[in-house]
């Protein structure tokens, strides 16, 4: 048996402005793909002939340009058009990302693949939780499984999951049927937990119709909000030796989940900024995190919003505040060689401050992608970053020469806080700001979902 491995990943978010470019993407081809991917032994054990092809993940951006996307998905298709006899397929994508002028870039790799191969070859997709599968994805992919955690924890069991599946049905003969249930709902994503009821005891139950020797996938997919597509959405999607099988599972947890649509709320305060910065201030906890949501950069925002930061200026807080990774690569290229300790006037903010320390900025693979800078205004420093960052852990604040230890107020742009800062947030409170990761799907004013959606609609609906 011959397989082909394969990664090609990006989180789309139709509002943002960035749009990936090859630089953006951590990129892997032949054998060292398996620096990122835990497949190999599977298909090594089961004495298969591994044909690595590339691995290509991109931080969340917006849409993908189409000559972007073409370049990796060639490279896809080099290996496939080199190898049209092959068995197997295994592809590990996202499943939301949305490509300029053609829609489901996982839908359009899979539709070409099945140009070249027979019908005869498995093709198996290891998929985000936040996918927003298309209705034809089942025509074309013989095996899905998601991942079942959010937050996510569980990515390598989902790629050992669907290539152990695939490495099964090809060892038995088996041609899987996949069925895609779509249902109307798109709850934020940062409302549905899967370690909290409803969604644990549903997903447990995804697992259990997983060890069933003819279900190869039983999965709920939550859907991405941020794509304004015909596809967006929730859907429960199962991959079984038998179609009826496939299809009477897959209806039964999309009802299932329906039923739980009204559960999803925040747990945790969840409230305007100018609410989270009077309660931040007012908050007697040692240290306290807001998130700004609405400018999420590990949801595909810009990270350039200073409203939060200007809300602080306002309010002169009596407390040591940090706002870690501001987007501005003019205040970073215009005061860089002013030195530490030196007084510079910060026009856009329209305030004098001074220069606090100057440091690097970490990319997505912690390597380092450009420098940061950070400002004092009085109580509050500014990092500002000539990139796009995400500040998910103390050790972003390290190298931007930043004591995350010194500061009462941090506020990072995120949206829940990334467990690795959880330790040191006293309390956490999750910003509801505007932004092209904003959280309220009314907010957003996405034109070309589906309707009606659930929450912007609520009304009766079952899958039968
Ligand atoms: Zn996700």
């Amino acid at each position: 048996m011959k397989v082909i491995v394969a990664s090609f990943q990006c989180e789309s978010n139709s509002k943002a402005n960035l749009h990936p470019q090859k630089s953006d993407f951590e990129y892997f081809a032949g054998w060292d793909i398996f620096k990122k991917l835990v497949v190999k032994n599977i298909f090594e054990d089961a004495g298969f002939e591994i044909i690595p092809s590339i691995y290509a993940n991109a931080l969340p951006s917006a849409t993908v340009e189409r000559h972007i996307y073409e370049y990796y998905k060639e490279q896809i298709m080099d290996t496939v058009r080199r190898n049209p006899d092959v068995d197997g397929i295994y592809i590990y994508v996202h499943g939301s990302m949305e490509v300029d002028e053609i829609g489901s870039g996982e839908l359009q790799l899979v539709k070409e693949i099945r140009q070249i191969v027979s019908r005869e070859c498995l093709i198996a997709f290891t998929m985000d939780l936040h996918a927003n599968i298309t209705n034809e994805l089942g025509q074309y992919v013989d095996i899905i499984c998601g991942y079942k955690t959010a937050p996510h924890t569980d990515q390598p069991e989902s790629q050992v999951r669907a290539a152990t599946a695939l490495t099964y049905c090809l060892q038995n003969g088996i041609k899987p049927h996949t069925y895609v249930q779509k249902i109307p709902m798109l709850v934020k994503g940062d409302t549905m937990l899967t370690r909290q009821e409803p969604l644990r005891s549903l997903e447990a139950e995804t697992v259990l119709l997983e060890e069933r020797a003819d279900i190869f996938g039983a999965n709920l997919f939550f859907g991405h909000c941020w794509i304004d597509a015909p596809n967006t959405g929730a859907s429960a999607v199962v991959s079984a030796a038998d179609p009826d099988t496939a299809r009477q599972i897959a209806k039964d947890l999309a009802n299932k989940l329906w039923n739980t649509r009204k559960e999803y709320r925040f747990r945790i305060e969840a409230e305007l900024p100018e609410e989270c910065v009077r309660r931040a201030i007012a908050g007697e906890e040692k240290r306290i995190f807001i998130t700004d949501s609405g400018d999420n950069t590990t949801a595909g925002a810009e990270g350039t919003s200073e409203d939060i930061l200007k809300l602080f200026l306002n309010a002169g807080p009596g407390k040591k505040t940090c706002v870690a990774g501001i987007t501005d690569l003019e205040i970073v290229e215009t005061l860089w060689n002013k030195k530490d300790g030196e007084t510079v006037f910060v026009e856009k903010l329209g305030c004098r401050g001074t220069i606090k320390a100057h440091g690097e900025i970490l990319g997505w693979a912690k390597e380092i992608i450009g420098r940061s800078l950070t400002i004092s205004f009085d109580n509050v420093d500014a990092v500002f970053t000539e990139k796009r960052s995400a500040f998910i852990e103390k050790g972003n604040f390290d190298k931007a020469n930043v004591d995350l230890l010194e500061y009462e107020i941090v506020v990072v742009k995120l949206g829940y806080l990334f467990e690795e800062l959880k330790p040191y947030a006293d309390r956490e409170l999750f910003a509801l700001s505007d932004g092209a990761s904003c959280v309220e799907l009314a907010r957003l004013n996405l034109q070309r979902i589906a309707r009606p959606m659930y929450p912007l609609e609520d009304f009766e609906w079952i899958a039968q």
